[in-house]
């Protein structure tokens, strides 16, 4: 029996079995055993039931009286009477009918659970069990309990661990020795071990401090040899012209904020070296990434390189197009920018193509699929993403021009990346942040709306309008879906309103099915003021510029993360005047927490701090998804653990010691390097 064997080679799993196990992704022994716990109660403090108070508990107790019923609109319940030498105590499941049969009267169970007050009667709520026969009385009091499936629960997947126990113990070793000793990190294999069969609280958060450790010491170190490697690749240096940026700058509007110079300063320095720049500017909507990003690209221009922005839609990148060729007509560079975009007429894209061809135009802005696969540039100097976390090794090497070359890669976003994060998952990257906003923007004062407060706020909206300002409405859905009752569609409110409420304004409507060319009639309708109200899906979500806008409404605002929240504020405020953004809840109950901390911060660092900690990073961002990155123990609000996984991994890079003699470590970092985003 090794740890490649299949699992029907363990004692007491025959096919079927094996079966359900496979239905939780395990199929070979080594998978049972790395199959950690989801999470473990604690049996060591066991409470008498006499004793017991409000908040969590764990009693060890007899079961009697098991019944289970419906209610009222197919709600269940189960009830019990749980009683050990000291009293009795009601437990109470709502909707877990398999309760009843699952349970024997008379045995002895561990039970774990929340006991307070329901319907004026105190009880332990949907507690977890566990029948005291499954444990031998004198091993284990801390109880793993494993993600389950139909069939399988947890004593049997214990059961099972059980029996490969002497196989843990010989799990080799996957970190340098050095790095356990230094970091006084446990082995491996009792790390392993102490997952599945923890003799106390403070062995365990030692066996998930070694793995935590292991799983960011992988990540990190695959961030700095992605950046050790890049350091050899070539790239076209772009020499600073003082002069050129002077002159820029004296003709904007406005003056530059110090973040803003300084990030210009850190782009220049990197387009200087032969060396690709991979930069990320992060920056909260509206703090004027879109300058800085024209600024860089001039200088690219001016050596006769080309330059490619790529937005992540066709409307940023008509709306970016304008912005940028007014930005850059005052030096005379207006004629070499060009839009290339799916909707243009083909002779117009015929025509843009032979001038990009040609080299008469330099700066090319498009979507990102437009850019990478259609376009024929001789003499790439510098691409620019807007707004896009995925661009990934793959995507970077198609780059690669002709030469040889690869162009210096600014990417620009404005969902923050937790420091954590940038630490680790995006070591690779150099960050410059724009924390300020210019001068005279007022923040942006957030309300959360219970929807029977409608009339009123269509009231205060009015005032806006009256005074010359413009509103967002922003719903989840272009049509009404049966299927998401209390589900706003842009088409159903938009129609409403402007029958209703609205009647005497002009209301507009745009959403992503409507054609392209269509939307950005719309848009500029909006811009050119022909619309006082604008109803909307997130198409609208990032980037989009209407500085007379200063009312943004959400519809269904509980239905949207806290990011793309974020991002739809950040669509108003872009002005001197004061911006007002409305979250409408789909009922009248409480708000989350997300929602409350939406209303009461605008500072988007604070917001994607909080996401990190509420969601965890898989639903932050895209790469994280199906478990790519396979991070099960690592937890990202460990700063300390991150800085000493960060001091390994640049000690052993230093070390020059040959990554391929850790056979299970090289085979991580390949896995991640695959999949890690931009770089
Ligand atoms: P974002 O960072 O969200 O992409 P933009 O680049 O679209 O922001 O800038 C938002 C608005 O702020 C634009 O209208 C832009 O002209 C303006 N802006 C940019 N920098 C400054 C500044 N330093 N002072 C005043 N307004 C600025
Ligand atoms: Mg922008």
């Amino acid at each position: 029996m090794t740890t490649r064997s299949p699992l029907e080679e363990v004692k007491g799993v025959g096919p079927a079995a094996a079966k359900l196990f496979g239905q939780l992704g395990i199929e070979t022994i080594g998978d049972l055993i790395h199959y950690y716990p989801r999470r473990y109660d604690d049996y060591s403090h066991l409470q008498q039931i006499k004793s017991i108070k409000p908040g969590h508990i764990t009693i060890k107790a007899e079961i009697k009286q098991i019944t289970g019923r419906y209610v009222r609109r197919g709600m269940h319940i189960t009830e019990a009477i749980a009683s050990d030498e000291t009293g009795s105590v009601r437990l109470v499941w709502f909707n877990q009918p398999y309760r009843a049969n699952g349970m024997k009267s008379g045995q002895s169970y561990f039970i774990s659970g929340t006991f307070e007050l329901t319907h004026q009667k105190m009880a332990i709520m949907n507690p977890s069990t566990e029948r005291e026969s499954d444990f031998p009385v004198n091993t284990a009091r801390i109880v793993p309990i494993y993600r389950e499936t139909k069939g399988l629960k947890s004593a049997q997947i214990r059961k099972a661990v059980k029996s490969v126990v002497s196989l843990v113990s010989t799990l080799p070793e996957t970190l340098p020795s050095w790095v356990t000793k230094d970091n006084k990190l446990m082995s491996r294999s009792d790390a392993v071990l102490a997952m599945h069969f923890p003799d106390n609280s403070q062995v365990l958060d030692q066996a998930r401090e070694r793995l935590g450790f292991e799983e960011l010491f992988e990540l990190v170190l695959t961030a700095q040899l992605i950046k050790r490697d890049a350091l050899d690749e070539k790239a076209l240096a772009i020499p600073f012209k003082q002069k050129l940026a002077a002159s820029f700058v004296s003709h904007l509007p406005f003056k530059l904020t110090d973040d803003q110079k300084r990030t210009v300063w850190q782009i220049y320095q990197d387009m200087q070296r032969e060396s690709p720049m991979n930069r990320l500017v992060e920056g909260d909507v509206g703090s004027g990434k879109t300058v800085v990003a024209t600024m860089a690209a001039l200088m690219a221009m001016e050596q006769g390189y080309q330059v490619a922005f790529m937005a992540p839609t066709e409307l940023l990148a008509r709306q970016h197009a304008e912005t940028i060729y007014n930005l850059l007509e005052p030096l005379g560079y207006a004629a070499q920018v060009s839009l290339l975009v799916g909707s243009m007429k083909p002779r117009q894209k015929e025509q843009a193509r032979d001038h990009i061809k040609s080299g008469r135009v330099r700066f090319i802005v498009g979507t990102h699929a437009l850019i990478q696969e259609k376009v024929d540039m001789h003499k790439l100097g510098l691409v620019i993403i807007d707004e896009q976390h995925r661009f990934g090794v793959e995507q970077r090497t198609k780059l690669q021009t002709k030469a040889g070359h690869m162009p210096h890669v600014l990417s620009m976003t404005a969902t923050p990346i937790p420091r954590s994060l940038a630490l680790t998952v995006y070591g690779e990257l150099d960050i410059s942040i724009i924390a300020s906003k210019p001068k005279d923007r007022l923040p942006i004062k957030t309300t959360l709306i219970s929807p029977n407060s409608r009339a009123e706020l269509y009231e205060r909206v009015d005032e806006q309008i009256s005074a010359g300002r413009q509103v967002f409405v922003v719903c989840p859905l272009v049509k009404e879906s049966l299927a998401l009752a209390k589900t706003k569609s842009a088409q159903e409110v938009h129609k409403t309103i402007s029958q209703g409420p609205f009647k005497h304004r002009k209301v507009g409507l745009l959403h992503g099915q409507m054609k392209g060319e269509d939307k950005a009639k719309v848009m500029q309708a909006f811009l050119d003021r022909e619309y006082d109200i604008l109803v909307a899906t997130t198409v609208i979500e990032v980037g989009v510029d209407v500085p007379n806008a200063t009312v943004m409404m959400i519809e269904n605002a509980d239905r949207f993360g806290l990011a793309q929240l974020h991002q739809l504020r950040g669509r108003v405020g872009r002005s001197q005047h004061q911006g007002y953004c409305y979250a409408i809840l789909s009922d009248s109950q409480a708000p989350s927490k997300r929602l409350r901390a939406f209303a009461q911060t605008t500072d988007g660092f604070r917001l994607s701090e909080l996401d990190l900690e509420l969601r965890g990073p898989g639903a932050i961002y895209g790469t994280f998804q199906h478990g790519q990155l396979d991070l099960r123990i690592a937890r990202f609000t460990d700063t300390k653990q991150i800085s000493l996984a960060r001091n390994a991994a640049r000690r052993f890079i230093e070390s020059h010691e040959s990554l391929l003699q850790y056979k299970y470590l090289a085979a991580r970092v390949h896995k991640l390097r695959a999949i890690t985003t931009l770089n």
